[in-house]
């Protein structure tokens, strides 16, 4: 029997070999990691050790059912073992930044999370598809267009799959807002206004006011959950943005930016007014339509969420949102079932971004966007 490694495998997989055909050519198929899994459960290791990771994505990963924590990248040595005894990671599934790019060499590693500063998302993806593993990367996908573009060049090139850490695609609110739009539920979407902000008053030194480490401030860390929820409580993309910018507290937020409220337009006529703050705390979507209206407050934390109609609540069974995405995005590799969270929408998302920076740069100016259906799934 011909053997394929894992490198290999993930490759020919992200090109669309049949998972039938690989199937039978699997030496390790039931000897992947973690034995609570299922043979087809895929291997992620996680890279940056920091409170999503610890508080969210390493809790999640002990509920998935596709995909498993198999191993870790940090640059705190500290960290290594605590997580190694903690979760059972084998001493070889363990890697610093500068040796991670010898991940290449390991079989039990399928999928690598990048959940790093901002401005880190770029590089490690990169050498993350170079090495022939699929990629998750955290939002914002990275701190510029151009950057995603490498990222998403790096994956086409190495042949391995590309998701965007957008959990809120996988969760059941979200998924009913989604359907009330593409079904027409309550008509046309005439107005959308969305709200994703918290108040900051911690660390000055921390990395998110760092622009450097950040990319930016709201608009990059928060706003691009207010620009999703515009997007699929319309269902399709802006033609145009204009965005103004407020500071109250120039002495903390030194270099990036506090408040930032943008307007779209639509090109069915709808508009949508978008706010995202450091320094006001607001988490919601509410959209107008031709017969009622629906609602989601809040609408982008860890959940439960809450939903409210014209027509009464919605209500769905709390699951931790990162374990639906992550097995999401294993069953996309596995299956071949959709993306919820491509590269190209996390692209999109930076292309906005960028027209709200430069409305704001431009006086406050009207910035036309050409964007088509891109990102929307
Ligand atoms: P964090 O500050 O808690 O952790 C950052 C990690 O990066 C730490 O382990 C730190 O040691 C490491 N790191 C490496 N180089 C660093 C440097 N030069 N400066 C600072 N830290 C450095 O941050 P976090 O909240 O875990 O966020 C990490 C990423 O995850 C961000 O991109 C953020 O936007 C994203 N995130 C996404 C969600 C979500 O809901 N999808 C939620 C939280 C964070």
């Amino acid at each position: 029997m011909e053997k394929i490694s894992r490198r290999e495998f993930n490759r020919k997989w992200g090109q669309g070999i049949t998972a039938a055909a690989l199937m039978s050519s699997m030496p390790w198929a039931c000897a992947m990691g973690n034995q609570k899994k299922s043979s087809a459960s895929l291997g992620i290791a996680l890279v940056g050790l920091g409170s999503y990771s610890t508080y969210q994505l390493a809790p999640a990963l002990q509920q998935t059912r596709y995909c498993h924590l198999a191993g870790i990248v940090t640059g705190t040595p500290a960290k290594e073992k605590m997580w190694a005894n903690q979760f059972g990671i084998p001493g070889e599934n363990i890697y610093n930044y500068e040796n991670f790019d010898s991940i290449a060499d390991n079989d039990a590693i399928d999928i690598v999370y990048v959940v790093l500063p901002n401005s880190m998302h770029a590089e490690f993806s990169i050498r993350a598809a170079e090495a022939g593993k699929h990629v998750i990367c955290e939002k914002p996908m990275a701190i510029s267009v151009a950057e995603c573009d490498q990222i998403i060049d790096a994956c086409n090139k190495a042949g391995v799959k590309l998701g965007v850490g957008y959990r809120l695609h996988s969760e059941p609110y979200t998924q009913e807002v989604k359907r009330f739009v593409k079904d027409g539920v309550f008509g046309e979407v005439l107005y959308v206004s969305t709200e994703a902000a918290y108040r900051s008053t911690g660390n000055p030194g921390q990395w998110r006011l760092n622009k450097a480490l950040s990319g930016g401030g709201a608009l990059l860390n928060m706003g691009v959950y207010a620009i999703q929820s515009a997007i699929y409580s319309t269902g399709k993309n802006p033609i145009s943005v204009t965005a103004q910018e407020f500071s109250t507290r120039p002495e903390y937020f030194k270099e990036t930016d506090e408040t930032i409220t943008a307007q779209f337009e639509f090109a069915s006529g709808a508009v949508a007014n978008i706010m995202t703050s450091h320094n006001i705390w607001a988490n919601r979507l509410k959209a107008s339509c031709t017969n009622g209206w629906f609602e989601l407050d809040p609408a982008t934390g860890y959940g439960p969420l809450k939903g409210r109609t014209s027509r009464g609540q919605i209500s769905f069974t709390h699951e931790s949102q990162q374990k639906l995405q992550m097995d999401d995005f294993a069953l996309h590799i596995l299956e071949g079932k959709t993306n919820r969270a491509p590269g190209e929408m996390g692209k999109r998302d930076m292309i906005i971004v960028e027209a709200i920076y430069r409305s704001i740069a431009e006086e406050n100016s009207k910035i036309s966007l050409n964007l088509g259906n891109m990102g929307i799934v």
